[in-house]
């Protein structure tokens, strides 16, 4: 466990702040210096984090960080949530919606790929945001609450997915 995390937060493993999602939401590491109070990075590595965060987002919870090793760049906790200049190229046959979610988006926020079962996209705010998101068209944009047509039209989907389900 990295201890760096709790000197620099000033809580406690198991502390209520601590076992507090909206605390740990609230104190999710978004930007490079205070990132490097929590994991040893070089000169190099942070103008490659800072260049990324031109234009992509970061955000890392304390917990999510605190199970990160300290001094190794390839600890796979780490690379799942610290960007990489990696991600700035862009090739041409990369797509934006690798999973064509939208293709299967009848109604907005909702995903209807399989049959028996919808996905209800809540929220595009993420605790942390995953370096491998396949959803990053959206996770990280403004996020207005859901408005209630959106919202009876997401359940009103829901509900005839559930009743083709129990035919
Ligand atoms: S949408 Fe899922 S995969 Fe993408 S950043 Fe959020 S939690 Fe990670």
């Amino acid at each position: 466990m990295n201890d760096r995390v709790f000197s620099f937060f000033g809580v406690a493993p198991g502390s209520p702040e601590w076992l507090d999602w909206k605390w740990q939401y609230g104190n999710r590491i978004t930007n490079v210096d205070t990132l490097a109070e929590i994991i040893t990075l070089g000169e190099k590595e942070k103008r490659e984090i800072s260049l990324c965060l031109g234009g992509l987002r970061m955000a890392v919870t304390p917990y999510f960080a605190s199970l990160m090793e300290t001094d190794d760049p390839g600890c796979p906790i780490r690379m799942q949530a610290v960007p990489s200049v990696a991600e700035t190229r862009v090739l041409p046959q990369e797509m934006k919606d690798p999973l064509n979610e939208e293709h299967y988006s009848p109604v907005a926020r909702i995903v209807h790929r399989y049959p028996d079962r919808v996905l209800f996209l809540a929220t595009r705010r993420c605790a942390t945001y995953c370096r491998f998101c396949t959803r990053r068209r959206r996770a990280g944009e403004d996020d207005p609450a859901v408005d209630e047509e959106e919202k009876e039209k997401a359940l009103r989907q829901r509900r005839i997915t559930e009743s083709g389900n129990s035919d």
